[in-house]
């Protein structure tokens, strides 16, 4: 399965934090405002836009260094690599926190009249300014520091099975982040300002209403599928030999037809991680893994990762140096994947194309599989204790269970020293599964050990934005179907880039959301998407 983080800005968030240990900060005072400005408006912007283009270029630099870290560098660089890298960090930083930068700012504030373009630069400027200093240089050395042992206690913790190894450092990270969001504000809940940080726009209340609603539907869903008498071929493939050449062939093919640019972009295989980087304008880099008796697995990664790939080489070009050159948020940038991987790769038009492709480029390895057997398998229900292998139907329990403790953790109605006991009783009542060890339950993921609490929320809203994006998509082009059987995709990447890829980050994910489909992230359609479509495949009412 590819429920894969999207390390594309995120392994660049820990390096800053990283970095700025040594920064010397100066926090800009009120000066900038109660002085008389030697600039117009206009001019101040022009500046800013400037700094903002170096801070690409770096940025540009250091997620190309990412990639190679990630893909092939020998490990004996590490140290000198983390040196230079940490060099550029601290150089674009030193560019946020420029006293400078601030006194620009607060002029262009006080300009008028500004493109939609101009505005939205802008207002993200704000944004991630006032989010930089308002953290105190002080803190992001401590959370830092705290970040890197808490992920070393993490990795022994896994070693040893033992949850208790890792629990003073996920306290330690809890009290941090708490800390965090009392720096950078928070109307309602603490936990508000942590789920804004990945999703800007994104509330506990909002979450709250639309798991409250997905949460016992889904559950019901999964025990009809259970309770259905057709079942799903779990191994199609067999203990044939699917050679890599030929996966990879088969993989861009498909991934060239919903539009990935190779040109503009590559996929290449690694052992290690797997993940998306954009890198700059025409460069997005995505690594892959084959697995020699099971096709499937680089087939769909390469169509999730592909999503992120074809909206990141569609975001316009002039938008590149600005902060609107990217997407609105993590919340988008998981429903732009999960539209193609799950929403499209996995309907019953898309594998009436591409299973006849499969069979022609393996022969004879799946020449007695039917449309039928394709569609069931590749949409087979697997409830397990891991996220990562779960089916799209209960991997939203495995996020709702996330979020709902990451919630109560930062309300203070729950405590570290509670939750593996509360995990145990969450799969158990959501999910029926047992959990017989930690290493397969409260440590399966890194994210907490890396302090990213408000990341996991965003697989799941990914999902329904997707959802909520292919209704409106099908609404436009009722013949989508028809077109996928006879091997024409090419409608999604260009209904998207009309929608959604051209307007970059200038809007907000529920903004967004709004203007194209009429709602923000809302039940009803991934509900009616769900429900429908395993329906049909498990043959229930
Ligand atoms: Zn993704």
């Amino acid at each position: 399965m590819s429920y894969k983080i999207l390390l594309k800005g995120f392994i660049l968030t820990m390096i800053i934090i990283v970095a700025t240990q040594g920064a010397s900060c100066q926090i800009p005072g009120s000066a900038g405002q109660n002085s008389i400005p030697d600039v117009t408006p206009r001019e101040a912007y022009n500046r800013l836009l400037n700094t903002s283009i170096e801070i690409a270029y770096l940025d540009t630099m250091i997620s190309l260094s990412n990639w190679d870290q990630s893909i092939s560098m020998p490990p004996n660089a590490t140290e000198y690599r983390a040196k230079a890298q940490s060099y550029l960090v601290d150089q674009e930083n030193k560019k946020w926190i420029d006293p400078e930068f601030g006194r620009l700012l607060s002029i262009a504030n006080n300009g008028s009249n500004w493109s939609t373009i101009e505005a939205a630069n802008i207002r993200l400027w704000n944004r991630d300014y006032n989010k930089k200093i308002k953290l105190p240089p002080d803190f992001v050395a401590r959370e830092s520091k705290m970040a890197s042992l808490s992920q070393a206690a993490w990795e022994e913790a896994r070693e040893k099975n033992n949850y208790s190894v890792f629990q003073p450092h996920l306290k330690a990270m809890v009290e941090l982040n708490k800390e965090k969001a009392r720096y950078l504000g928070y109307e309602e809940h603490p936990y508000d300002a942590l789920l804004d940080d990945f999703m800007p726009g994104m509330t506990v209340d909002k979450c709250d209403k639309l798991f409250d609603v997905i949460k016992p539907q889904t559950i019901e869903l999964i025990k009809k599928i259970k309770e259905s008498n057709e079942t799903a071929i779990q191994n199609i493939y067999g203990n044939a030999s699917y050679p890599e050449d030929k996966q990879g062939e088969f993989t861009k093919n498909i991934t060239s037809s919903l539009g990935y640019d190779y040109g503009s972009g590559l996929m290449v295989k690694t052992n290690r991680h797997l993940s998306t980087y954009s890198i700059g304008a025409h460069d997005v880099r995505t690594s892959l893994r084959y697995e020699e008796h099971n096709p499937e697995d680089a087939i769909m990664t390469a169509i999730h990762e592909g999503g992120h790939g074809i909206a990141y080489q569609r975001i316009p070009d002039e938008y590149y140096g600005m902060p609107i050159g990217t997407d609105p948020g993590m919340d988008m940038a998981e429903a732009e994947s999960r539209l193609f991987e799950n929403n499209l790769g996995r309907s019953r038009a898309f594998w009436e194309y591409w299973l006849s492709q499969m069979k022609k480029k393996f022969r004879p390895e799946i020449d007695n599989v039917s449309l039928d057997d394709m569609y069931r398998h590749t949409n087979r229900l697997n409830i397990s204790p891991i996220r990562l292998d779960a089916d799209e139907v209960s991997y939203i329990l495995h996020i709702i269970i996330r979020y709902e403790i990451e919630r109560d953790l930062f309300d203070g109605k729950i405590n570290v020293e509670d939750l593996p006991m509360i995990w145990s009783q969450k799969y158990k009542e959501y999910l029926g599964v047992d959990i017989t060890d930690d290493k397969n339950g409260i440590l399966q993921d890194v994210h907490w050990a890396a302090g990213y609490f408000g990341y996991f929320t965003a697989y799941a809203l990914g999902s329904m934005n997707a959802a909520q994006l292919e209704a409106a998509m099908r609404r436009d082009h009722p013949d989508l179907d028809q077109r996928f059987a006879s091997g024409d995709f090419s409608i999604p990447a260009t209904w998207m880039q009309e929608h959604m890829y051209k307007y970059g980050a200038i809007y907000d994910t529920p903004e967004l959301m709004k203007k194209t489909t009429g709602n923000e992230a809302e039940a009803y359609d991934f509900l009616n998407y769900l429900n429908s479509k395993y329906k049909k495949i498990y043959n229930f009412k």
